[in-house]
């Protein structure tokens, strides 16, 4: 066995220092060796005036261990607090969220008896940018941000964590048909890294299908990978039709660093009466142990927990009279694991982690950057505006000296409006005027006339809110056209 491993531990709020305590006496006496420095976040640094709650002092421990192991944490009501949870995965870059849903059917009830699902979640783009604005008075904007780099990296994390884990195919979910340019490039990236797995199947669905077949028939998939606002859904989806969310754990991982944890919250109601299920953290640190290298105490620790499950050693929330033998506390399921180590299950299928070498997946890096040959034709520039119907605003647009470009399409939520807009098209007040420029003028000249245009739009009073220039990449247009166009 290796020398200890330093991790931090954050006990958390709420049911969090119980089930920590319960999932570290479990992990610890299956033979985990762990360096614990413990860290204080969440309510309590919140409520003492600070906005991320969490202290600097934590951040040097979690850069010196580079492992956390963190128990819920209670988000206090009412504005200014920010989401813990988003702050650590975007800080240290931990981009890969891996979360397990199997079910243990017949012993926990289920819908699927034979569900083994693992979805693999992009955790830091996409809608989770955070990048907001309200524009007008009517409408308000959230920049989804996909990168090929980003998309490349969770993609091929998910192959070689199928490739590791033994298992045989790899899903992806997008919804490419509208998202054509960002949902289009993720559903790309999946095809092209697809090829460096011959032996591990692949296919893509459209979401919304596969988000219901996922549902109905979870027994066909086997990972998943999503960007990050699917897989922030789906994988609660898949937990708890696995058979509850206080059953599944989750890893998140980055280059630098890891973070483990299960997936629901601190369970304020619950909390202080030792009856929460400790089974998500302790799972979450059973994907730790396999990622810091230990997994001769994963697997052990893993067997015995099946086994208790199966011997109907059951908390509360999983507690049915027809599967369930013996209704427990926290500590007394911790206690009944420990009993059990060294016995694998009878009836589900025991882990094997010292074999399969499951010993720390290889963090993929994304390829070198690639740099497009790109060319300017033209802008597209957004109004509040609320003064008549697409036509006036046209006849307003047309009338600017707008140098080179000349007024080709307004949209208004996405819709073209003019030229030749439908009546029935209902309008709000915000307005994309899309300007091109003639074909063939130079980079400097087009940009050039996009600053003369804005300054020609001000000063008819135009009230204009962003623009997005509009190019093409290796000849490929990088901007979506107009419904309807
Ligand atoms: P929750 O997951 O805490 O609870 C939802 C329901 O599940 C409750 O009925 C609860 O009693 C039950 N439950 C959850 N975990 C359980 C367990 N281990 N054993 C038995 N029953 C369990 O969700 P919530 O009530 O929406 O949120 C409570 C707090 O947790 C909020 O402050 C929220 O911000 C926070 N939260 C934190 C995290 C995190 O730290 N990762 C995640 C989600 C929510």
């Amino acid at each position: 066995m290796s020398s200890a491993t330093p991790i931090t531990v954050a006990h958390g709020d709420g049911i969090g220092p119980e089930i920590m305590d319960a999932s570290l006496r479990i992990l610890q006496a299956a033979g985990a060796k762990l360096d614990i420095e413990t860290i204080d976040i969440g309510e309590s640094v919140y409520l003492r005036g600070n906005s991320a709650g969490i202290e600097p002092s934590a951040w040097d421990s979690l850069r010196r261990t580079k492992v956390f192991y963190k128990a819920p944490i209670t988000t206090p009501q009412g504005g200014g607090f920010k989401s813990l949870n988003v702050t650590v995965r975007k800080s240290l870059g931990l981009f890969a969220n891996v979360r397990p849903c199997v079910s243990y059917a017949p012993f926990i009830l289920t819908k699927h008896p034979v569900m083994d699902v693992v979805i693999v979640r992009e955790n830091e783009e996409d809608l989770y940018a955070g990048i907001e604005h309200r524009q007008t008075d009517e409408v308000y904007q959230c920049l989804k941000l996909i990168s090929r780099p980003g998309s490349e990296k969770i993609v091929r994390y998910a192959f070689d964590y199928a490739r590791v884990n033994g298992r045989k195919k790899v899903t992806c979910f997008t919804k490419d048909n509208i998202m054509k340019l960002t949902d289009g490039l993720f559903h790309k990236v999946f095809d092209e890294v697809a090829k460096d797995y011959p032996e591990i199947e692949n296919e893509h669905w459209i979401i919304d299908i596969g988000a219901a077949k996922m549902a109905d028939t979870p027994e066909m998939f086997d990972v998943i990978v999503m960007p990050n606002l699917y897989g922030d859904v789906l994988s609660d989806v898949a937990a708890q039709i696995a058979g509850s969310v206080g059953l599944a754990g989750s890893a998140n991982i980055g280059e630098h660093c890891a973070m483990f944890e299960a997936i629901h919250g601190s369970a304020p109601r619950r909390a202080g009466q030792n009856v929460a299920n400790p089974s998500g953290l302790f799972l979450g640190g059973v994907l730790m142990l396999n990622h810091i290298g230990q997994p001769e105490a994963a697997e052990t620790a893993h067997n015995a927990w099946l086994r208790t499950i199966e011997d109907g050693i059951h908390t509360y929330d999983i507690y049915k009279s027809d599967a369930s033998k013996e209704k427990v506390s926290t500590s007394g399921f911790a206690d009944a694991v420990i009993e059990r180590l060294g016995q694998k299950p009878r009836v589900l299928k025991a882990v094997d982690y010292t074999s399969s070498g499951v010993r720390g997946m290889p963090v993929p890096k994304a390829s070198p950057t690639y740099r497009a040959n790109k060319e300017t034709v033209g802008v597209d520039v957004f109004l509040c505006w609320a003064d008549g119907a697409p036509d006036d605003l046209a006849a307003r647009l047309n009338a600017l000296d707008a140098g080179a470009l000349t007024l080709a399409m307004i949209t208004n939520r996405g819709v073209k409006v003019w030229p030749e807009g439908m009546p029935e098209t209902f309008c709000t007040d915000h307005w994309r005027c899309r300007f091109m420029g003639p074909e063939g003028l130079a980079e400097a000249a087009i940009q050039d006339h996009i600053v003369k245009l804005l300054g020609a739009v001000n000063a008819a009073g135009l009230d204009f809110i962003k623009i997005e220039t509009l190019r093409t990449f290796d000849g490929e247009a990088g901007y979506s056209l107009g419904q309807g166009q």
